[in-house]
């Protein structure tokens, strides 16, 4: 099969390699579609995988065309998405269900070979079966909606709350969804680009103000923003999905006495707080909270299981934030796109044409 392989920092090579060998309780799946995650930059770029070679690719989705065992040819010709954390299922978190927060887990895409190829060794525990209507792109951009709901369910969200947003990559846009679900009914959100500022209020919420992020042309004193426009109160919920100290302090300061301050974005570096923010968080009895992964585990309210439901009803559009769509040959193309400024992107995703693959037009004209 043809697949990405890293074979050291900064060196993705598209070449033929072996179709991976299935193990116990392991299917073979058929790459329909895979993203590019914020998160593939450095890890190809700058830190690795935790070995080489590794397959990248972890938000990914296909269709099982092979299984090891009897008990899971039943998925045979299904079509699937794929939580990409394996689970050791001994340690503390697992024993209670929560293997978003496993000691030691296995990972496809960064410690395990993943989607950036023709097929996938999936474990079948992992697999989510997809409902008619969700197509496979959508089903690729699964694992980021699920991230950005497993962070919105850290919160205590009332319908009508005010939230100040800060950093809107995917996983910020797709939140401001899922606040839209919730009834949000403001958004006060800062950013890079004015472009994702647009996808964001087209996706998302009318009710929504964008303004540019310090540094960037046009920048405004955001908190004082938020303030004058909350009568000085502050928003109810200020979420950080840049993680630098500067916006991780604007949420702070921005935030009424009694609010939620909620951690998303990994942080780029040092993450100091000034004596006086961190005052503020006291007095205030600012609640402070961090989040990390989804949940899975093959229950209906598990974030993966409530995003396929979203999905079929149409009220969350993840292929929206999809800007690219490229051919699996140029992966390279898309980490180059998604790592410069130069060209407007948010989610980059690879499509299989010769897998499964109905482009969503398509399958609106067919009644599928
Ligand atoms: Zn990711
Ligand atoms: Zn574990």
């Amino acid at each position: 099969m043809k697949a990405w392989v890293l074979k050291a920092v900064g060196q993705p090579e598209y070449i033929e390699v072996p179709a991976p060998e299935l193990r116990p309780g392991q299917v073979l799946l058929s790459v329909g579609a895979a993203g590019i995650c914020g998160s593939d930059i450095p890890r190809i770029f700058e830190t690795g995988t935790y070995h080489f070679p590794t397959i990248p690719g972890h938000e990914f989705a296909g269709t099982v065309v092979d299984a090891y065992s009897r008990e899971d040819r039943r998925w045979i010709g299904k079509r699937a998405g794929v939580f990409p954390l394996i689970p050791c299922g001994e340690c503390f978190a697992c024993r209670e269900r929560h293997y978003e927060m496993c000691q030691s887990y296995d990972y496809l895409g960064s410690r395990s070979d993943g989607g950036f190829a023709e097929f996938v060794a999936v474990p079948s525990w992992n697999l989510i079966e997809l409902p008619d209507a969700v197509s496979m792109e959508e089903a690729a951009m699964a694992e980021p909606a699920a991230v950005a709901l497993h962070a919105v369910r850290r919160l205590a969200v009332q319908a009508g709350d005010t939230v100040a947003l800060y950093g809107l990559g995917t996983i910020g846009i797709l939140i401001t969804q899922w606040l839209r679900i919730c009834g949000v009914g403001h958004v006060f959100a800062v950013g890079h680009n004015l472009g994702h500022g647009e996808l964001m209020r087209r996706t998302s919420l009318e009710a929504y103000e964008y303004r540019n992020a310090a540094g960037m042309e046009d920048a405004c004193d955001t908190v004082a923003w938020i303030l004058a426009s909350t009568g000085g109160r502050g928003a109810d919920i200020a979420i950080d999905c840049a993680g630098t100290p500067e916006t991780l302090t604007d949420c702070i300061n921005c935030v009424r006495a009694g609010g939620q301050v909620l951690a998303v974005g990994n942080p780029k570096g040092e993450m100091r707080l000034e004596q006086a923010v961190y005052w503020k968080l006291l007095r205030r009895q600012i609640r402070l909270t961090g989040t990390w992964n989804s949940t899975f585990d093959h229950t209906p309210e598990d974030d993966w299981h409530r995003v396929m439901t979203e999905i079929e009803s149409g009220e969350l559009k993840p292929a929206e934030l999809i800007t690219h769509r490229l051919p699996p040959g140029e992966l390279l193309r898309g980490l180059l796109i998604a790592r410069g400024r130069e060209e407007y992107h948010n989610k980059i995703m690879l499509i299989h044409p010769d897998s499964c693959y109905v482009p969503d037009n398509e399958r609106m004209g067919t009644g599928l």
